[in-house]
């Protein structure tokens, strides 16, 4: 503490002071403090103490700690010990009259506080660093909480609460939205025949597709396995919908290339709507669900609007059961025999049987309509049987005066080839057909049913084709068309499907397909046969393409064996040669 008399000189000088700044009161006494300490006073404290003597105005020159205190002088170090001082300097004005007005300096050594004060500042911003990579901690942790690992997509809980938020928020907007349910088609066969690693890549590049087909209010969900969901906000009419539905499935069926292997996904989709089928979460996702699996059901690689004829569905779907079982019991089965008919010579090189169900009292039903049910149901088996016995049977009565009979390949579905009993019977049949010598075997199977399970696949058709039995790939290039499996099996034709064959123009993309799959089918040593042609310039651009057969209905539709005979005989124009077809 200092006292300084009317003329700014000192009267007190205390002990701490004089130890601090290292000034004894006996040097420092009747001195002002600019005597004191020269330049290095500071210039505020100088004007404070006029202030004082002079006005009685009392001031603190560092009010505040965090902004450098206010030293009673510069470079105010701490004599005793060197360290630097943080001063609290104040100026106090005693005694009313000027002339006898004298003035107390006080000053504080803050040092303490100060260092104490930076440490604090120090801790709170760790601390503010601290919550901060908590708060994203936080936030990471929630985001895989509702988030899907191996897309990014919203999960299962995200999705639902999404979707009760749309629902409340329709309702009192009198709003309209959909749900769809996207489920791929074959995704197990994928990850049986080219592993998980190929499986995750496909589902990851589908999450990819699908957000690609959405707006930013939209929401794409993964609700587990090969199952997505999408709510469509903001819609203005169905047609909105139907028009998402056509997009998302013709985006998710882009060829992928997954381990080598060029595959063709597909995905069925079910759609329902807010505001037209009900207006409660639940049962809105129920509905998709089963317009899904009616998609799926009808043709994959397709969409289904909800809609409540859906619900007959199982009733309808039971009385097709019964019919089927009565069918086969009644035998109102028929099998009917479409030709395969070379480009080259216009012989006949096989038929192809084709099961048609003959209601005594309707019109015929076409197995589009209810080997799928079967498949489901287990009937195929017997449907697979009754095929069987009416092929050696219409073998049997082939009459050999008119032409040898030609090889008969019949359809195999993915639940016949998955039958124990399969080979006894193939090889039953093929001895009753004459062996070897006699009318050829053919089975016609999709890739799909190859890759399910590519071992037991190749095993068994090894033993097959040992007798005689040959393979052919049903609709080739609608499925997987993974190149690697066909060497796998011994092959003897492929079909190119016709969804490739129909659209066929010169110059489409389609002519570039059949003729890839042409040379490649020719390259491993297989005949490769046209499906579905229907116009004699299909037919002569597959000829100039170098494609062995066809098979369509521009040569003959599927018919009953006595008609195909009668053909064979000549009196059909059948082989003669298209251009000649053409004119007549
Ligand atoms: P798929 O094996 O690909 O048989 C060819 C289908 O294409 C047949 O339909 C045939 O009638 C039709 N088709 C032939 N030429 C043409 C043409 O020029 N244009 C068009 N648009 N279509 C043509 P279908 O008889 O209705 O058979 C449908 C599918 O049902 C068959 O396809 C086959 O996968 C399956 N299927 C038929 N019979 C049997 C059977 O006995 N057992 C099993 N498991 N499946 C069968
Ligand atoms: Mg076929
Ligand atoms: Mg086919």
């Amino acid at each position: 503490m200092i006292v300084l008399d009317g003329g700014g000189r000192v009267l007190h000088w205390n002990a701490w002071l004089a130890r601090r700044a290292g000034v004894e009161f006996e040097q420092a006494s009747g001195r002002t403090l600019r005597e004191i300490f020269g330049r290095a006073l500071d210039n505020s404290l100088e004007h404070a103490v006029a202030q004082a003597l002079d006005h009685g105005m009392s001031s603190v020159l560092s009010p505040r700690l965090h902004v450098p205190p206010m030293p009673l002088y510069r470079d105010a170090r701490d004599r005793a010990d060197g360290r630097r001082m943080h001063q609290l300097t104040s100026v106090k004005a005693m005694g009313l009259e000027r002339a006898a007005r004298q003035c107390v300096v006080q000053v504080m050594d803050m040092t303490a506080s100060v260092v104490r004060e930076r440490e604090l500042v120090a801790q709170a911003q760790a601390l503010r660093e601290t919550t901060e990579e908590l708060r994203s901690a936080e936030a990471r942790v929630r985001h895989l909480a509702f988030h899907d690992a191996l897309t990014g997509l919203p999960n299962r809980a995200l999705f639902h609460d999404r979707l009760e938020r749309q629902c409340e928020q329709a309702r009192r907007q009198k709003g309209r939205f959909a749900v769809m349910i996207v489920d791929l088609d074959r995704f197990k066969s994928v990850n049986d025949s080219l592993g998980h690693t190929a499986g995750d890549e496909l589902i990851r590049t589908m999450a990819e597709r699908l957000q690609g087909c959405l707006r930013g209010s939209d929401t794409a969900a993964r609700l587990g396995g090969d199952e997505f969901a999408v709510l469509q906000t903001d819609l203005a009419d169905v047609a909105g919908a139907e028009v998402l539905a056509g997009k998302i499935a013709t985006a998710l069926c882009g060829p992928v290339v997954l381990a080598g292997a060029t595959i063709q996904p597909g995905a069925s989709i079910g759609v329902s709507i807010f505001g037209v089928d009900t207006e409660d979460p639940k049962v809105l996702v129920n509905h998709a669900d089963r317009a899904m699996y009616h998609a799926k059901r009808e043709a994959r690689g397709g969409w289904r609007l909800y809609s409540p004829s859906l619900e007959a569905a199982p009733a309808h779907r039971e009385a097709l059961e019964r019919g089927l079982r009565r069918a086969l019991r009644d035998r109102h089965l028929a099998v009917h025999y479409q030709p395969q008919v070379s480009l080259r010579s216009h012989r006949l090189l096989a038929l192809e049987a084709l099961v048609r169900w003959m209601p005594p009292d309707g019109a015929v039903i076409y197995p589009g309509d209810f080997v799928p049910m079967a498949e489901e149901t287990g009937l195929i088996t017997e449907l697979g049987d009754f095929v069987l016995d009416e092929v050696c049977r219409a073998c049997h009565d082939w009459d050999s005066g008119v032409q040898r009979m030609p090889g008969v390949a019949v359809n195999l579905s993915p639940k016949q080839f998955r039958d124990p009993h399969l080979v006894d019977k193939l090889l039953r049949a093929q001895k009753s057909l004459g062996g070897r010598d006699g009318c050829r075997l053919e089975l016609e199977l999709t890739e799909g049913v190859l890759v399910e399970d590519v071992d037991r696949a190749a095993a068994i058709l090894d033993v097959l084709s040992g007798h005689g039995i040959s393979l052919v790939i049903d609709d080739f290039g609608a499925g997987y068309s993974s190149l690697g499996y066909l060497r796998r099996f011994p092959v003897r034709k492929l079909k190119i499907d016709k969804s490739f064959i129909q659209e066929l123009r010169q110059d489409c993309n389609d002519a570039v397909i059949a003729n890839a799959v042409i040379g490649l089918g020719h390259s491993l040593g297989h005949i490769v046969i046209a499906e579905g042609v229907e116009t004699a310039n299909q037919a002569d651009l597959l000829k100039a393409l170098g494609c062995d057969g066809v098979q369509g209905y521009f040569f003959g539709r599927p018919m009953p064996i006595g008609d195909v005979r009668r053909m064979a005989a000549g009196v059909s124009p059948l082989f003669r040669d298209p251009a000649d077809r053409r004119s007549a």
